[in-house]
C-alpha cells in the first residue's frame, strides 16, 4: 500500500532510500515496545527449539514498519527471507513455486495478504498448518491429490485490513499483532537515526516539528526528513558559493555541512501544505464535508469517497486512521462523525443538537 504523500516521486531511487533506512535489527526498530518485546520471546523460543517461528500477522495502516518487521525477524533468525504481495501472486501454480523453493526456517513474506486470491489462499492452508502442499494432478474423474512435503518455513503476512482475511486464514497464524502509530518522541528517534545514516544535522526544535507533523508514521517522517533535507542542501549549496565568491580557504567551502533548521521547516510544510498537525488539504476536505454537507455526520465511507472524489480505500486505509487518533473522527455503526475537536479544528461551530 501506498502513502498519498508524494506518491508521484517514488521511483527507484525512492525505494532504494527506503531499503537503506530500513532498521536491520530489533533494537534498531523504535517502539512498538509490546510487540517487539513478544516477537523476541518467540525468536528465542523457535530458536532454542531448532525450528522456524510460528506463522505472525502484522496488521495496522502503510508504513508504520510491517515490511521492516518481517526483515528483521529473518535477520535475527538467521534466515533467508522471499517477500512478495498478495496481488502479485496470480496463479496458485506461482506460489507453490514460492513454497517449494523455501529452506529449512526461511521466512516467506506476503505484503498486502488479504489481496490473495482464493486457489493461493487454500494452497497457504495445509502449507501452513503441516508444511505440505495438496497438489491436484490431472482433470475430471481422473484427477488425483498428491500431498507434498515442504520446508518448515515462517509466513509472516501483512495487512492494512486484518477484517478482511478470511477466518481459515486468520486463524493458522499463531501470533497476531496490530502496529500502533507512533508517538512524537519515537518519531524524533526515527528521524534522528534516518538522518544519521543520510549524513545530516537537524536542530532540536526542526527535529520535534517534523515529528509532530509525520502522522504517526516512520515512513511519512522518513519523506519529510527528504524534503526538508532538498531545502536545507539548497541552502547548504547557496552558502558554499558565497564562501567561494568569497575567496575563503577550501576548508571553510567544504565544510558547509546540511543542517536542517526550523526555517527549513516551515518552507516545506508550506510547500506541500501540511498544517501543524501533519494534516494535509484531503484531510481537511475530508473533514468539511462531513461537517458541512452531512451536518457532522454520520456518513458513510463510499458517500464520503463519492462526495469528495477520494478513493474509498484512500480514505480507510490513509486518512482515517490518522484522523481517529487525534480524535477528530468517530466511527458509528451508521457511517463516520466529526467530533467537536474537528469542528474546532476547522474553525467552526459545532451546532446545539
Ligand atoms: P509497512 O510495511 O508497514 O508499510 P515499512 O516497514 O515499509 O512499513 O516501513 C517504512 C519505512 O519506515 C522503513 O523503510 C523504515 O525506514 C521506517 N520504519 C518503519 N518502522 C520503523 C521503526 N519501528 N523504527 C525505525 N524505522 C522504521
Amino acid at each position: 500500500m501506498e502513502d498519498r504523500f508524494y506518491t508521484q516521486e517514488r521511483g527507484l531511487l525512492d525505494i532504494e532510500n527506503e531499503n537503506k533506512l530500513r532498521p536491520q535489527t530489533l533494537s534498531d526498530y523504535i517502539g512498538q515496545e509490546r510487540i517487539k518485546g513478544a516477537i523476541e520471546v518467540f525468536m528465542r523460543a523457535a530458536l532454542s527449539r531448532g525450528e522456524p517461528v510460528d506463522h505472525i500477522l502484522l496488521y495496522g495502516p502503510p508504513g508504520l514498519g510491517k515490511t521492516s518487521l518481517a526483515n528483521i525477524i529473518a535477520n535475527e533468525m538467521g534466515v533467508n527471507i522471499r517477500t512478495t504481495s498478495g496481488p502479485a501472486i496470480e496463479a496458485a501454480a506461482d506460489l507453490a513455486a514460492i513454497l517449494t523453493n523455501l529452506n529449512k526456517g526461511d521466512v516467506l513474506f506476503i505484503d498486502e495478504i488479504h489481496r490473495l486470491a482464493r486457489p493461493c489462499e487454500e494452497i497457504l492452508y495445509s502449507a501452513m498448518e503441516d508444511f505440505s502442499l495438496d497438489m491436484v494432478l490431472g482433470k475430471g474423474p481422473s484427477a488425483r491429490t498428491m500431498r507434498l512435503k515442504i520446508e518448515p518455513f515462517t509466513l509472516i503476512g501483512a495487512t492494512t485490513r486484518a477484517g478482511r482475511i478470511s477466518a481459515p486464514l486468520r486463524d493458522r497464524f499463531g501470533i497476531i499483532n496490530r502496529l500502533e502509530m507512533y508517538e512524537v518522541p519515537e518519531l524524533e528517534k526515527i528521524i534522528s537515526r534516518s538522518a544519521n545514516i543520510l549524513d545530516v544535522d537537524i536542530e532540536k526544535d526542526a527535529l520535534h516539528e517534523m515529528a509532530r507533523r509525520s502522522r504517526g508514521t516512520p515512513r511519512i517522517a522518513n519523506r519529510i526528513l527528504k524534503r526538508v533535507r532538498d531545502f536545507a542542501q539548497v541552502k547548504a549549496l547557496d552558502i558554499k558559493v558565497q564562501n567561494m565568491n568569497a575567496g575563503n580557504s577550501r576548508h571553510i567551502v567544504d565544510s558547509a555541512k546540511i543542517i536542517i533548521s526550523i526555517q527549513d521547516c516551515k518552507k516545506t510544510f508550506e510547500v506541500l501544505q501540511i498544517d501543524d498537525l501533519g494534516l494535509d488539504w484531503v484531510d481537511k476536505s475530508i473533514l468539511l464535508a462531513i461537517i458541512e454537507k452531512f451536518g457532522g455526520g454520520p456518513v458513510g465511507l463510499e458517500t464520503l469517497a463519492a462526495t469528495t472524489g477520494e478513493d474509498a480505500v484512500t480514505i480507510e486505509d490513509i486518512v482515517e486512521p490518522y484522523l481517529l487518533q487525534l480524535g477528530y473522527i468517530a466511527k458509528t455503526p451508521r457511517g463516520r462523525i466529526a467530533t467537536e475537536l474537528a469542528y474546532d479544528a476547522m474553525g467552526k461551530v459545532k451546532p446545539e443538537n
